[in-house]
């Protein structure tokens, strides 16, 4: 039995990850969250009451809380997920990417350096930091190629710049500390408990209250689609199989555009919404103005997971879809914010000042 600190696991992956360890597992969990907006305790209610399972609300930035945390507990691994993880947030107000993203981050690693300098050799030669990262740090595709581990970083917005900063940092980390830490890059996760704002949800809520439904661009963009339960399996194959100093790619293989995501949604709402509708869903969809700096198409190689540590997803993007939208059904409150929060899931990311390039003389 282990002792396994999760930081950001009341929000959608982190807690995904948190439900996993308490139910399928024997170790012992400090959830360690600052529950911004993104953070939800419900997300982990049906574990919460488990003698292996503690919550710190702690704000990772706070570099004697966290001090603390790891003197009192004493981990034999650390899963960094706490994170600003929306784009169009970060393109309103990239600070809190900065301070929580990077700031965080350089805090954690010199914690989990300090405490692990006092350990013995062999719980030193144990100890992990796996940091979980996005693909978003590897910019755009054409229309061919995939990210591979070997992609140099070319991140376009405020969040990936941030998440590529830390990147660097827990890779600098290693290679002066020797601290061991792992890497995972992920596609755009899916499945239950995902934070309303984002577009799976967003589809699924406008669709059941006959709003429209707002599409970017014209929605052709592409990205890798990845059950959430399997990037938990995922990652924890890499904190107990990797190779510290090892960056590893994780992904669905399942590519699909924004409008054909939408337009599968769509049918699904057709097909298992039980009250009476007018018209199809697909007849909602409103094409919006694009998000600056959108990044094409992300698809990625999740190739080296697989041969070096026999990982591979086990749900298809047809299964794993079907299965998301029958948990929002059964669970529309979480879909449905308060008037104060309506505000919260309008329309963000939009520039409201002209880019200096496009400035008119
Ligand atoms: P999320 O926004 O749903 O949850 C983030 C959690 O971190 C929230 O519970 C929030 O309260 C907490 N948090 C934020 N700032 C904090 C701070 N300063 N101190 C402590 N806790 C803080 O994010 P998510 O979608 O679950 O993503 C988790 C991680 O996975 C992030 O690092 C993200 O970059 C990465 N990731 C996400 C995806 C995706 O598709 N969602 C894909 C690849 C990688």
């Amino acid at each position: 039995m282990q002792t396994i600190f999760v930081t950001g696991g009341a929000g959608f992956i982190g807690s995904a990850v948190v439900r996993h360890l308490i139910s399928r597992t024997e170790h012992r969990v400090v959830n360690i969250d600052k529950l911004t907006y993104a953070g939800n305790l419900e997300t982990v209610a049906d574990v919460s009451d488990s003698d292996r399972y503690s919550f710190e609300q702690v704000d990772i930035v706070d570099a004697d809380a966290v001090a603390r945390l790891f003197n009192t507990y004493r981990p034999n691994a650390i899963m960094h997920l706490a994170a600003e993880s929306h784009v169009d947030r970060s393109i309103d107000g990239p600070a809190d990417f900065i301070q929580t993203n990077i700031v965080g981050t350089y805090v954690l690693l010199e914690a989990a350096r300090t405490f692990r300098d006092s350990l013995s050799q062999t719980d030193q030669d144990s100890f992990r930091f796996l940091h979980v990262s996005t693909d978003e740090v590897y910019g755009s595709l054409g229309d061919t190629g995939y990210f591979e581990e070997t992609t140099p970083y070319a991140p376009s917005s405020p969040y990936s710049a941030s998440k590529a900063s830390s990147d660097h940092l827990v890779r600098a980390w290693f290679e002066t500390f020797g601290l061991p830490v792992l890497v995972t890059n992920c596609s755009n996760n899916y499945g239950p408990f995902q934070y309303p704002e984002k577009l799976i949800p967003v589809v699924i809520n406008k669709a059941l209250r006959g709003e429209e439904i707002p599409v970017y661009g014209s929605g052709d963009h592409v990205r890798d689609w990845l059950f959430v339960e399997d990037h938990v399996h995922a990652l924890l194959t890499v904190l107990d199989k990797g190779r510290p100093g090892e960056t590893y790619n994780i992904g669905g293989h399942n590519e699909r555009s924004n409008i054909d995501v939408v337009r599968t949604l769509c049918s699904l709402m057709d097909e298992l919404m039980e009250e009476p509708k007018v018209g199809k869903h697909a007849d909602l969809i409103r094409f919006v103005d694009d998000r600056p700096g959108h990044d094409f198409r992300y698809a990625i190689d999740a190739g080296k997971v697989g041969r070096d540590l026999g990982w591979k997803p086990s749900e298809s993007f047809e299964s794993g879809i079907k299965r998301t939208v029958l948990w929002y059904l059964d669970h529309r409150d979480w879909l449905n914010p308060t008037e104060s929060d309506s505000d919260e899931v309008a329309r963000r990311g939009v520039l409201r000042t002209p880019k200096i390039g496009t400035l008119k003389t």
